[in-house]
């Protein structure tokens, strides 16, 4: 890592590299972030229904997904959209893993929630507009689970560093570092996805890097092609929406994979992913 990159990045000293090889390894419910193995979350953009979460957990889980993901508090740009099933959503993905033996990611967007998606999730989403919100930072940090991070709409990597620099600063090293796309002029897509961003955090910080194809997009056909990209840029997973039937889903359905679309991505990805393994590195394990 040159000189360059320090003082660039010198508010975030324990999100950077000190070794060329130095890796954190994020342990949740049982799968390893960050280690060898490239790691899939999927699922739905919310929790609907009981039966929507089971079909889509039960569908992943077999074309290779790790974790669940599924949003029981939903940040919607308006107030008159679906704001999620909030606990029930948490028990139904806790069903689901217990079903499934996925582990679970989903976001929580309050402070005062922290302790209790703490209490049915393996990971806790920050979402992109909560990026900068400090006090849910902390109360996230100190539940003591593993934060998935994600990068504000927004936000330099330097602002994404600074704020996973707080999570660690309140205590907890479990930080995975996720680009979902930034805004630009353009708009074709969603969010324009940032691969650079993948490229430039694998190489200086010691966190695991995913990325969130879906929220990039914006359109499902896009999907495969930027988790490939992520893939080649050196991510560590990927975060991807995946519905029983995308055109009825309560949000997000644009971008959601049908069960069909997400087999054929995960079997697309596989010989980018064992070029992956074969360029390898040594990992250092947070215990
Ligand atoms: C989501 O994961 O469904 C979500 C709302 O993501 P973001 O915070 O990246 O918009
Ligand atoms: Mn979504």
């Amino acid at each position: 890592m040159g000189g360059g990159w320090i003082d660039q990045f010198a508010d975030a000293p324990d999100v950077l590299k000190t070794r060329p090889d130095q890796k954190t390894v994020v342990q949740a419910g049982g799968v390893a972030i960050g280690g060898e193995a490239f790691v899939t979350m999927a699922g739905p953009c919310s929790v609907e229904t009981e039966r929507q979460l089971m079909a889509a957990a039960e569908f992943v889980v077999r074309a290779g997904a790790r974790v669940l993901r599924g949003g029981a508090f939903k940040p919607r740009t308006s107030p008159y959209a679906f704001q999620g099933l909030g606990l029930e959503g948490l028990k139904l993905l806790a069903k689901a893993r217990a079903a499934t033996g996925l582990a679970v990611v989903t976001e929580v967007m309050a402070a005062a929630d922290a302790p209790m998606v703490a209490e049915y999730a393996d990971i806790l989403q920050i979402g992109s507009r909560s990026m900068e919100n400090y006090a849910l930072l902390e109360a996230a940090a100190r539940t003591g689970r593993p934060i998935l991070l994600k990068r504000g709409m927004v936000a330099s990597v330097a602002d994404l560093m600074r704020s996973a620099q707080c999570v660690i600063s309140y205590g907890n090293p479990q930080v995975i570092l996720c680009e979902r796309g930034i805004r630009t002029f353009e708009t074709a897509t969603r969010n324009t996805f940032d691969v650079a961003a993948i490229a430039v955090l694998s190489a200086i910080a010691r966190l695991p890097v995913i990325a969130d194809p879906s929220h990039a997009a914006g359109r499902r056909e896009l999907v495969p092609p930027l988790a490939r990209s992520a893939v080649a840029a050196g991510a560590d997973g990927l975060i991807v929406e995946v519905h029983p039937h995308p055109d009825e889903a309560w949000s997000d359905g644009e971008q959601s994979l049908t069960f069909d679309e997400f087999k054929a991505m995960m079997a697309d990805l596989v010989p980018w992913c064992e070029l992956r393994t074969q360029r390898g590195c040594s990992k250092e394990t947070v215990a």
